[in-house]
């Protein structure tokens, strides 16, 4: 049974809050819970789509008094589905969308409720972006919070590293600023510790001239599928920071399977031309959409492959090399897939990622050259079990030629979050979870319990 807040508490989170709310029963609220992976089903007491800054400080301190757990949500991406939490009240952060950018200073100051394709409209009518990740409908502030992997990352470094400050409401209903100068624990937190320690309701990002990349995806049939993922490899080992790379077994518009490598290249068209040469010479290519194409469209390229509702299940692993041994198992475990949809990636860290200290910010895994991602997907509840116990398999086979690290942003609901925090970070940050939310009132996330005492 879907929890309640009774109805004297209701009117006074009515009469507290300019924002629309959504109450279990009422009209919206079903839509407004559902979030991008089709496999959460939660109910939260309430969602409070907050209209201002003002209506996040009155929801904390609302749900705080009443002992009311707090899930954010920006995009409502997360695969985990932390953006609600059953029972609890959701923070629903898309009406805090504004976008202010600085172009003399390279600078923009980004409500905590935008999609990257909504930041990337604005910031590209300056010629500017920020690195952001792949798909153009994920939430900003999920993204960045988590460290924020995307085709700029190699050249700029991760959504988080370009983070100049952050707007953040804790937990006791406080709006404070985080900076280098400014709640510096704080700031180191957020940059990789996930929606753990408060609201952002506003980033000031680091901006970047770009304007078009040298962009698309270049398939082979399955059987190529080695000497693809060997090729992109000895690519990647040499590749200059301009050259963004990623590679994995796909889904085939047939239902079978194909070898596919997206890249981006943000250099001149010649030198992108050239860095592609090793792939395209392997010959039998199926596909080749590469072009010449504006910064807005390199973003929104794969967003046609993961649109909402699907059942999810995610795991992750990051490794400083891809051995032929990895390869072989990314083939065979592909092949055993319950679900045609579900795909294994490889995605390309290095460049700029690799040149930030280990210890700069709450995301680590500097050291790490690659991030395998296992994807199983499908429209049918009826294989959940399998296709979760596939992707733990498949996990297991490829884990001892990791770091033993994950990406914090790609793990399911109920993993070891542990592996995203190693090098002593987890107890750090579980210290300042300490210092700022005490009693884990956001703890629909990825969750740092505070450290007692
Ligand atoms: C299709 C798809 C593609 C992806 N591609 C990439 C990629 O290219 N690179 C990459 O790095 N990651 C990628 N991800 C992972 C993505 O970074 C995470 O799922 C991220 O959590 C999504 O952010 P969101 O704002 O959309 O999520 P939400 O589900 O809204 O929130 C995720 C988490 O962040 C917290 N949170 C949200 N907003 C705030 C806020 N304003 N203040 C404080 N906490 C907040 C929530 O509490 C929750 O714990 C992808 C995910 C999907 C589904």
């Amino acid at each position: 049974m879907t929890p309640q807040i009774d109805t004297s508490d209701r009117n006074a989170l009515k009469s507290l809050v300019r924002g629309t709310i959504h109450l279990p029963g009422g009209d919206g609220y079903d839509q407004a819970r559902q979030v991008w992976n089709g496999m959460i089903d939660r109910r939260p007491a309430a969602i409070i789509c907050a209209a201002g800054v003002a209506d996040v400080m009155v929801t904390v301190r609302f749900a705080r008094e009443r002992g009311l757990p707090v899930a954010i949500r920006c995009g409502g991406h997360n695969v985990a589905g932390n953006a609600v939490g059953d029972g609890g009240v959701v923070i629903d952060l898309g009406g805090l969308k504004s976008v202010r950018v600085d172009p003399a200073e390279r600078r923009a100051r980004a409500g905590g409720g935008l999609l990257w394709g909504e930041y990337d409209h604005e910031t590209q009518a300056f010629g500017l972006a920020s690195p952001g990740g792949a798909i153009s409908t994920t939430g900003i502030a999920g993204l960045t919070l988590g460290g924020g992997y995307g085709y700029l990352s190699r050249r700029y470094g991760m959504a988080c590293d370009n983070m100049l400050s952050a707007d953040v409401v804790t937990a006791s209903g406080e709006l404070v600023t985080a900076s280098a100068g400014s709640h510096p624990d704080l700031f180191w937190a957020l940059r990789g510790g996930g929606g753990n320690f408060g609201v952002v309701t506003a980033f000031e990002f680091q901006l970047h001239p770009v304007r078009e990349a040298l962009s698309g995806l270049i398939a082979f049939p399955f059987e190529m599928s080695k000497t693809v993922l060997q090729r992109y490899r000895d690519l990647c080992m040499e590749a200059s920071d301009d050259l963004t790379l990623m590679a994995g077994i796909l889904p085939a518009p047939n239902g079978g399977k194909i070898a596919g490598v997206v890249m981006s290249h943000f250099g001149t068209e010649e030198e992108g031309e050239r860095a592609i040469r090793p792939i395209r010479e392997l010959g039998s290519v199926i596909m080749d959409t590469v072009a010449r194409i504006p910064y807005c469209a390199v973003q929104r390229q794969l967003d046609v492959s993961y649109p909402k509702g699907l059942r999810h299940y995610w795991k992750s692993a990051f490794l400083k090399n891809v051995t032929d041994d990895v390869i072989d198992l990314m083939i065979e475990t592909v092949s055993t897939a319950p679900s045609p949809f579900n795909s294994i990636v490889l995605e390309t860290y290095g460049g700029a990622v690799a040149r930030v200290a280990n210890d700069a910010t709450a995301f680590g895994h500097r050291d790490a050259m690659f991030n395998l991602l296992i994807l199983a997907i499908s429209d049918n509840d009826a294989i959940d079990a399998e296709q979760t116990a596939w992707g733990r398999d498949v996990w297991q086979k490829i884990l001892p030629h990791s770091t033993g690290g994950a990406y914090v942003n790609y793990l399911s609901a109920g993993e070891d979050v542990h592996s995203a925090y190693q090098d002593g970070r987890f107890q750090r940050l579980s210290a300042i979870k300490a210092q700022y939310d005490p009693a884990n009132l956001f703890r629909f996330n990825q969750n740092i319990p505070p450290a007692e005492g």
